[in-house]
């Protein structure tokens, strides 16, 4: 950690950092420029916090030099990590495509999305049977009996599950129902009591976005759950919340390469909850897979003008079919496959 003295720093408060550092077991070491005094304090960082010594008189401001999350840093581990969903490896050269519709409904329409998803060359499948939704009066999701729906559509294709988990109280029952990657979702992304429980689990997660978390606060959140000794985590990029209306979300593509930086776990996106718009996923899509994405999770519906949630942002089967083409050539082109 390094504590920047202001321009007037005294030395009486200069001596007073120096000890309060050296209180607090650290070593010193103090370098003195034209402008600014700069002391550096020395030893294990994470004993330390900005709040210790930015309160006190003569002190501009103070940070740590080594990252705050350790696990899912780069730093900590050079390779890219798969992160294996049964069979299924995300991360690694093959693009996942992650397909279904926002919400299971009924048993017929997740037999025939999941009939859907197969045939167009996508190995799990995604549907909500806990809606986190805006309004409490609209559609909450069909709950316990939505995992069944799925569970039984989806191992008709043996297709892996993808479903939300918003409430700890439910967990058992997903490891009962055997989902096979859990999906946090963005309004949970800083629901640190919910992400301990993941972390204690062996169960792949996807970790959505917050609406308006920085790069930073998603690291750390991801660190919660691998803190816990569960490091099956998977960044989902699904737009972030700016002033522009013209779209839902804005699909933040500068995030790919930079996670790609800072984390060596897998980084998917998803378009249908950025754009909003069913025809807006084509170009998203095709741009997160050129930006370095290992995946998508899209949205796709039998019938999107009968869908129970997100109507105006599901594919239909045969958009998905003319996706999973488009895809194929921007994969090869980048060294990729699908
Ligand atoms: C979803 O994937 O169904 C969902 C609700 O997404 P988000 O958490 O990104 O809004
Ligand atoms: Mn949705």
């Amino acid at each position: 950690m390094i504590i920047v003295m202001n321009k007037t720093a005294t030395e009486q408060q200069i001596d007073s950092v120096v000890e309060k550092i050296k209180h607090l077991g650290h070593g010193v070491n103090i370098s003195r420029g034209t402008n600014r005094i700069v002391i550096g304090a020395i030893g294990d960082e994470s004993k330390l916090t900005p709040e210790m010594f930015d309160p006190m008189p003569g002190v501009e401001y103070s940070m740590h030099i080594v990252k705050q999350y350790k696990i899912v840093s780069r730093e900590s581990h050079a390779e890219n990590s798969i992160v294996h969903v049964r069979n299924i490896p995300i991360g690694g050269e093959k693009i996942q495509i992650i397909a279904g519709p926002c919400s299971v409904e009924t048993q017929e329409q997740m037999d025939l999305a999941a009939q859907q998803v197969a045939a167009a060359g996508c190995r799990l499948m995604r549907g909500g049977a806990f809606k986190p939704r805006t309004n409490p009066y609209t559609f909450q999701g069909k709950g316990v009996d939505g995992l069944t729906i799925f569970r039984t559509a989806a191992d008709k294709y043996d297709l892996p599950i993808v479903t939300e988990l918003m409430d700890i109280r439910m967990l058992d029952t997903f490891l009962e129902q055997d989902v096979d990657l859990i999906q946090i979702g963005t309004r949970n992304m800083q629901n640190f009591d919910l992400l301990k429980e993941v972390g204690r689990i062996n169960k792949p997660v996807i970790l959505k976005r917050g609406l308006s978390a920085t790069i930073n606060e998603w690291l750390m959140a991801a660190e919660y759950i691998a803190a816990g000794g569960n490091h099956q985590i998977i960044f989902c990029e699904r737009g972030i919340r700016t002033f522009e209306t013209a779209y839902r979300n804005v699909l933040d593509v500068t995030c790919i390469p930079v996670l790609k930086r800072e984390t060596h776990l897998p980084v998917i996106i998803d378009p249908s909850h950025a754009g909003g718009k069913a025809w807006m996923v084509p170009a998203l899509s095709r741009a997160a897979i050129a930006a370095g994405a290992d995946g998508l999770l899209v949205e796709m519906h039998p019938n999107p003008c009968d869908a129970w949630c997100d109507a105006d942002q599901a594919l239909n089967p045969q958009e998905l079919t003319e996706l999973m083409q488009s895809l194929k050539g921007i994969a090869n082109a980048i060294g990729r496959s699908l």
